[in-house]
């Protein structure tokens, strides 16, 4: 077992986050934890410091106007998360009385809330034995043990679960597992990280150096096995910033799929050329009377990529009668920075970018 060796380099070496303190608050690991899927710790320490302020507790959040919190959210990506985070608020205050449930499996049954998300809640803020497995535990578990078999399974991630609990110490002191967990995590960041990361892992500072069976034998830069990716699929839009001296045109999305209930710039698939696009102003409701071309740009999902041309047009009218047919509404810059979500996917026209 080579507990004692991680728990000391943590001691040592642990990061210092917003969310993480001697006496961790179960709320604030669940949103730091929700806020750090997909999305690197810099990105995320500011978001939260804010989200924490606006929405101290999970009363606040349940209670909490939705647009309100995807505007909190914006630049995070993956509004879902942002939608059920509040969602899981509200089930907390209706079917536990407002006690966030100190358990990984009736944590579970929280909307939003994984496995991992319940291990890394239950072990941090309550001291429960669980090993939070995420895409770094996997990678470590693959390295320390040589595993040859593909990473991204169901029973990868069970073989990997029942390492990690094997390792850790049976009735350990307060804090111990949640510790574990998070050292794992640095460890995944900081050392352990993947080849293609920064010069791949460090195993020269690695605590755990002298029980890795990859770095024993010289194969960490080959571990962990992952199958290729499949290519994302290629979507072309044409986004248009349609507005009047200080006013904007903007949109809300379907209420499903894609960035669902967002708002956006009114866009069409497809690329257009100056005359199509001016057509389509148009069939907006829109007389133009101006028309400037704006930088390409590209925004990755998981899986699709969008591939975007946009214009500015400047149009004669934007009264709220004409400027609400299509569902379509105009706010002024101010508003759109306070008010309306705009995901960072139409980051390039925002009309503070040109
Ligand atoms: S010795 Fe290297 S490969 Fe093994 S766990 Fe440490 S950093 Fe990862």
């Amino acid at each position: 077992m080579w507990y004692r060796e991680l728990l000391s380099w943590y001691g040592e070496n642990k990061r210092d986050l917003p969310w993480r303190s001697e006496r961790p608050d179960p709320y604030h690991v669940w949103v730091s934890e929700i806020m750090l899927q997909q999305t690197r710790v810099e990105a995320v320490k500011d978001h939260y410091r804010r989200f924490i302020k606006a929405f101290p507790d999970v009363r606040a959040l349940a209670g909490a106007d939705t647009d309100a919190v995807l505007k909190y959210w914006e630049g995070l990506g993956y509004y879902s998360r942002a939608r059920n985070l509040k969602a899981g608020a509200g089930q907390v205050m209706e079917e536990y009385g407002g006690q966030i449930p100190n358990s990984a499996a009736e944590l579970k049954k929280i909307k939003g809330i994984g496995e991992y998300t319940a291990c890394a809640i239950a072990s941090i803020a309550f001291g429960e034995k669980c090993a939070a497995i995420d895409g770094n535990l996997l990678r470590i578990f693959a390295r320390l043990t040589a595993y040859k078999e593909n990473i991204r399974t169901q029973k990868a991630r069970q073989e990997a679960e029942r390492y990690f609990l094997g390792q850790m110490p049976e009735n350990g002191l307060p804090g111990v597992y949640g510790d574990m967990n998070q050292a794992l995590m640095d460890l995944g960041a900081e050392i352990c990280v993947p080849v293609r990361q920064e010069n791949g892992p460090d195993c020269g500072r690695c605590p755990l150096a002298g029980s890795c069976r990859a770095y024993g034998t010289g194969t960490e830069r080959s571990l962990p096995v992952i199958p290729e990716k499949k290519s994302r699929r290629i979507q072309e839009l044409t986004v248009f910033v349609i507005r009047d001296n200080d006013r904007f045109v903007l949109r809300q999305r379907p209420g499903k799929g894609l960035l669902a209930g967002l708002y956006e710039f009114p866009n069409v698939e497809g690329f257009a050329d100056r005359k199509e696009a001016l057509h389509c102003i148009e069939e907006l409701g829109f007389s133009p009377v101006r028309i400037m071309e704006l930088p390409e740009a590209v925004h990755q999902f998981t899986h699709v990529e969008w591939r975007m041309k946009g214009y500015a047009v400047w149009v004669d009218d934007l009264s709220p009668a004409k400027a609400g047919e299509n569902g379509c509404f105009a706010a002024t810059a101010g508003e759109i920075s306070e008010k309306y979500s705009i995901p960072s996917a139409f980051g390039a026209y925002r009309p503070s970018t040109w």
